[in-house]
């Protein structure tokens, strides 16, 4: 039998409020253990929450940017569950009536686009982490445990199981990262945990309809765990089923090292966590002018960005595509074209040099050694004929580690184009004189021999001679 995978994620993105969502304590990152809590984040007896505004607004914005209803009356309710990194023991979240519902977003594999449905948003706390002494809780002397998260604003973004393979679900999280970068609620850095997936997981024969028992993976928080979590769990799944056995329904864990997923617990449902309404705190009241005035402060997102280029500067459905999946990469681009540097050129060197040597150095374009300005000065060399795109690759190369304008690098290393014909002539000559093969294989009908010579002539020229000048000449000494 041939089976499909059925794929839904709830994503936790981490929001860049100054203070946390319940109480006056900073979110801030990497700070010592336990120096960012107060009686609020710590659940003493007697203390009351109060909501942080910014937090809503936010939780509206995500919503609107992610084509959602939003609900005028929402309220908070307790998720009841024991554990050390929530004092409490119980989570302050969003049950029957959270912010947001009903959304969808556009994403792209392979040049399809597919529409995928946000089934909700919701608001919550987050819980604090723990330290332990080994490296797992198994090999572990001891835990510390350190509350500075507790309390840190969450949005969880549930999608319903629209996508089909780990590049869809990659897509999908990609698409939701990139929208709350442009809204500017998260700092969506994986690596600090701002941004991570649960994600779910089943099979089902191909062209049924029923769904398959699923298996949850928590706290994905890279793109590659999360291709790889998927795929080994599909490969997983489709072993247990073709030996005639089942799906048990549980949590399991993704272990990048060895690229396996392990059970973890059986799987709880709503019900274990008895749900109440939080007594604490009031429903959250929303009008219409409000709604209204978050929706007048978003910006320009990313599918209507990605249209804007296509249409404004001719660029391809696929390189706007890259060029907008993140907001750093849209405003460099945006500020490369702003010198006046060709769009299409800057497009294709963002693309190319620029995302090889950030790719090789594990940055991300906002530590760019080459900022925007100066790829832009670059590009002006290439169209004021300056430089040819050979030589610009050996200038970008320098420009990575050394500051210089372009302009003085080509002059410095003397890399000026040469464009004169009377210096072009002279080697063109010398290597007809050279070469006697090659100019009688063109001569005698092999059109393609003349690349030889076009060859020759930039080695001789140290790559400096411009390459149409150099085939324009050739051609009319050949005849
Ligand atoms: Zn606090």
């Amino acid at each position: 039998m041939k089976y499909e995978a059925v794929i839904g994620l709830e994503i936790h993105c981490e929001l860049k409020t100054k203070t946390k969502i319940f109480c006056g304590c900073a979110t801030e990152f990497g700070a010592d253990q336990n120096t960012h809590v107060c009686p609020v984040c710590l659940g003493m007896p007697g203390v009351l929450p109060t909501v942080n505004q910014r937090v809503v607004e936010f939780g509206i914005k995500a919503g609107l940017a992610t084509n959602c209803e939003i609900n005028k009356y929402s309220k908070f309710d307790r998720k009841n569950y024991y554990y050390p990194d929530l004092p409490k023991n119980w989570q302050t979240s969003q049950y029957d009536l959270p912010i947001a519902e009903h959304g969808w977003v556009d994403i792209d594999v392979a040049g399809e686009k597919k529409r995928i449905r946000l089934t909700r948003i919701h608001m919550e706390e987050d819980a604090g982490k723990l330290v332990h002494s080994g490296t797992t809780i198994k090999d572990s002397a001891s835990s510390n445990v350190d509350y500075n998260r507790t309390g840190v604003p969450l949005l969880e973004i549930v999608s319903e199981p629209d996508m089909s393979s780990a590049e869809e679900a990659r897509a999908y999280m990609e698409k939701i990262k990139a929208i709350m970068e442009y809204i500017d609620v998260s700092n969506c850095r994986m690596e600090e945990g701002n941004l991570r997936a649960d994600i779910n997981v089943s099979l089902r024969p191909v062209g049924t309809k029923e769904l398959g028992t699923r298996t949850e993976m928590k706290n994905i928080n890279s793109f590659k765990n999360l291709e790889d979590a998927i795929n080994y769990e599909i490969e997983r799944q489709t072993e247990v089923l073709e030996d005639g056995g089942h799906i048990v329904q549980e949590t399991r864990t993704y272990d990048p090292a060895r690229g396996i997923t392990l059970s973890m617990r059986s799987k709880e449902n709503a019900h274990d966590y008895r749900y109440m309404p939080e007594p604490d705190l009031p429903p959250i009241v929303t009008s219409e002018e409000t709604i209204e005035k978050y929706r007048s402060e978003l910006p320009e997102l990313p599918d209507a960005r990605r249209a804007r280029l296509e249409k404004d500067f001719g660029l391809s459905d696929y390189d706007a595509g890259i060029i907008t999946s993140s907001r750093a990469m849209a405003e460099y681009f945006d500020a490369v074209v702003a010198t006046g540097a060709d769009a299409k050129l800057a497009a294709n060197w963002m693309m190319g040099d620029l995302a090889k040597n950030l790719n090789e150095e594990g940055l991300d374009i906002s530590k760019s050694p080459v900022d925007a300005q100066r790829l832009g000065e670059m590009i002006q060399l290439i169209m004021k004929d300056t430089i040819s795109g050979k030589i610009a690759k050996k200038v970008f190369k320098e420009m990575w580690t050394n500051t210089d304008s372009p302009e003085k690098i080509v002059k410095d290393k003397g890399l000026v184009q040469i464009t004169d014909t009377k210096a072009i002539e002279g080697i063109v000559d010398e290597v007809i004189a050279n070469n006697q093969k090659a100019v009688d294989d063109y001569k005698g009908g092999n059109k393609k021999a003349i690349g030889a010579l076009v060859g020759q002539v930039m080695k001789a020229s140290k790559g400096k001679a411009n390459p149409q000048m150099v085939n324009k000449l050739l051609a009319e000494k050949l005849g």
